[in-house]
């Protein structure tokens, strides 16, 4: 009994140190530490923040209404109906989201119906095959994408190529991006860059090639707000 209580006690001054240290981002960006304690129909959007441009994802949701998290533990990804896989450099993004337990977390939340969107690097883990090298990753996306496929002097410039989501050209930040060289029949094309699908989904899954946190179209994500919408409301009746 005593023992007990001391653990108790010893978890409880954890959360106390945890919360008094997270002060700072919950005046920015609410944490819920569990679903039902989320204001009524707010998104939340949960960032893998390892490195790469995720204060940019992070601002762009913030401006459509969403609520963000920095994602960097399984506990962090509590209360999201969305993950946002950053651009950077696809094998650290790898080696961290194993050793966080957060590669298997990720697809745990997939499997749930919760939506889930890549960009560039985030867009390699997602693939099903990786090529150029070959490399392991979640593989929620039927696709085979070439890392670096447009070359390392080609590879970073804006570009604007025809999208399904608009009727104007989609602008389309490159940054060593890879090339998505084949998709499963039913993964939905939704931009292209010279002629190469640069921006696809499947059900829960949005990928993209390139960055469209780095413009000031939001386009591209109040698309995924729309299935992160869509995949909890899937998962509230699945339960
Ligand atoms: N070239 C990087 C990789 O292969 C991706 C680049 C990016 O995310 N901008 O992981």
């Amino acid at each position: 009994m005593k023992s007990r209580a001391k653990s108790l006690k010893k978890i409880d001054s954890r959360e106390k140190t945890a919360v008094r240290s997270m002060a700072k981002i919950v005046l920015a960006r609410p944490r819920h530490s569990n679903p039902e304690g989320k204001r009524k129909g707010h998104v939340t959007i949960g960032i893998v923040a390892i490195q790469g441009d995720f204060a940019a994802h992070a601002a762009i949701l913030q401006e459509l209404g969403a609520e963000t998290v920095e994602v960097r533990k399984v506990r962090d990804l509590e209360g999201c109906d969305g993950i946002v896989l950053p651009g950077g450099e696809s094998t650290t993004q790898l080696q961290f989201l194993k050793e966080e337990g957060l590669f298997d977390a990720i697809r745990k939340f997939s499997r749930k119906g919760g939506a889930i969107f890549g960009t560039c690097a985030g867009a390699i883990l997602l693939a099903s095959e990786v090529r150029n090298p070959p490399q392991e990753s979640l593989g929620l996306l039927d696709m085979t994408v070439l890392r670096n496929g447009y070359g390392r002097q080609l590879a970073s410039d804006v570009f604007y190529g025809p999208s399904t989501l608009k009727q104007e050209p989609l602008e389309m930040v490159f940054i060593r991006g890879p090339i998505i060289e084949e998709v499963g029949e039913d993964v939905t094309v939704l931009a292209r860059h010279e002629g190469k699908a640069a921006l696809v989904e499947k059900g829960n899954i949005l990928v993209a090639t390139f960055h469209p946190e780095l413009t000031d179209d939001t386009t591209v994500h109040e698309h995924f707000l729309q299935m992160a919408v869509k995949g909890t409301a899937k998962a509230a009746m699945a339960r």
